[in-house]
């Protein structure tokens, strides 16, 4: 008998080739992850097994599977011999004394087992009562579920608890994008929602230093750190968007600044995009939420980009979004009070229907080549590596 971690991925959706390339990916993530640890990882026909770890290691190591994007759940399980008997021998052992009531549950992986998962269940539950006879069996809403997986390598794990993971699919599995990555609560949430759908992504942050201060820099730095946690490692654009402000502050009709400097930093990110070999741009955009995140707003500020723009939070809540930014620990940080950048010199009464025939007649104001060129070859890179 030897304790183990039980790794659950969903299963579901997952066929033929894109199966393989699905739980290679998972195991090199989980690899990447915990490579500072020594276990031994196995695959057996619908889950990973990892072995062999030092046993006062085990709770940093459930914390960290809990943030590998693919797996549903993992288990402290025993792994003992797939034989009638064994696996009596060891239920027998099982304290049940915390609750009233159970259920035995068993996969058969393994069809040429003895019993069948249903003859294998109520069998099991009656050794369980023999030694428990104060328990009662309840099917529908036990206390105390006790899962019993018999898979084909021979070996049965046995386990009472499924701790949830993140799910989603393993980063890397949909491409690579690059995150629009400000100092508020929108942004980190986003990069972790589509990093769960496997996309991996770099981040740009704008800022307009000295009329942002350094700490609002620092602030997108340590959010960058957090999400890291989650997103692998994250290379960090930051642009410098202060002669952009200013030009735009000087030249242009002020209730279509903030459209106009969205815009810049849309074709801004496709320049990115292009250099880094990135696919999409992803921002932490939500319908209404403010004048610039309008149907129209978005509709202008796109227009200047032919690379998809992913905005995972388009439909969510303030509420919402709060919440995933309190589970992924990103909230703290963000409510932090440095300002972002575009906040500076906002106007008072910002456009809600801006036009892009009005939008391209600002930008004749500027010249916006230059600009977007001259941001690009001063940008700090900083390589974020916290996961
Ligand atoms: P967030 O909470 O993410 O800052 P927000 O509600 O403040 O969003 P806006 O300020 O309109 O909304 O920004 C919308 C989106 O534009 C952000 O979610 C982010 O993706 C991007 N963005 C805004 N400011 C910056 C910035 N300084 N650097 C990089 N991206 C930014
Ligand atoms: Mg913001």
């Amino acid at each position: 008998m030897r304790k183990v971690l039980l790794l659950k991925f969903g299963e579901l959706f997952l066929k033929g080739r894109n199966r393989r390339e699905f739980i290679k990916l998972l195991k090199t993530n989980i690899l990447k992850k915990l490579r500072e640890f020594e276990f031994v990882l196995e695959e057996t026909q619908g889950r990973l097994v990892l072995k062999d770890y030092q046993e006062t290691q085990e709770d940093i190591l459930v914390e960290k599977l809990q943030t590998v994007f693919g797996l549903i759940g993992v288990a402290r399980a025993v792994e003992i011999d797939a034989e009638k008997t064994v696996i009596e021998d060891y239920v027998k052992t099982l304290d049940f004394s915390a609750v009233k009531t159970f259920k035995v549950e068993v996969k058969r992986a393994d069809k040429t087992f003895e019993m069948t998962s249903m003859e294998f269940e109520k069998h099991l539950g009656g050794v369980v009562l023999e030694e428990n006879p104060s328990l009662r069996v309840d099917l529908y809403n036990p206390e105390q579920l006790l899962m019993v997986e018999i898979r084909v390598n021979k070996k049965c794990y046995v386990y009472t608890n499924l701790i949830s993971c993140a799910g989603g699919l393993p980063l890397g599995s949909a491409g690579k994008g690059l995150l629009l990555l400000s100092g508020g609560i929108d942004s980190p949430v986003a990069g972790y929602m589509v990093a769960k759908r496997g996309l991996r992504f770099e981040a740009v942050h704008f800022h307009s230093y000295p009329y942002t201060s350094v700490q609002a820099k620092e602030k997108v730095i340590e959010l960058a750190k957090e999400i890291s946690v989650y997103c692998d490692e994250i290379k960090l654009h930051i642009v410098s968007f202060t002669e952009i402000q200013e030009q735009i502050h000087k030249n242009c009709d002020a209730d279509y600044m903030i459209t106009i400097m969205r815009r810049i930093m849309m074709r801004i990110a496709e320049r990115l995009c292009l250099q880094n070999d990135l696919g999409a741009i992803i921002t932490g955009e939500s319908l209404g939420q403010v004048a610039s995140q309008t149907m129209h707003s978005m509709n202008v500020t796109n227009s200047v980009v032919s690379l998809p723009v992913f905005r995972p939070l388009i439909a969510f809540d303030k509420e919402q979004i709060m919440d995933i930014a309190k589970k992924i620990q990103t909230y703290e940080t963000s409510i932090l009070p440095y300002e972002d950048c575009c906040t500076v010199f906002l106007p008072k009464n910002p456009v809600i229907k801006p036009t892009i025939k009005r939008a391209e007649y600002n930008e004749k104001f500027l010249d916006v080549d230059a600009l977007v060129e001259s941001a690009i070859a001063n940008e700090e890179i900083l390589i974020i590596n916290n996961f």
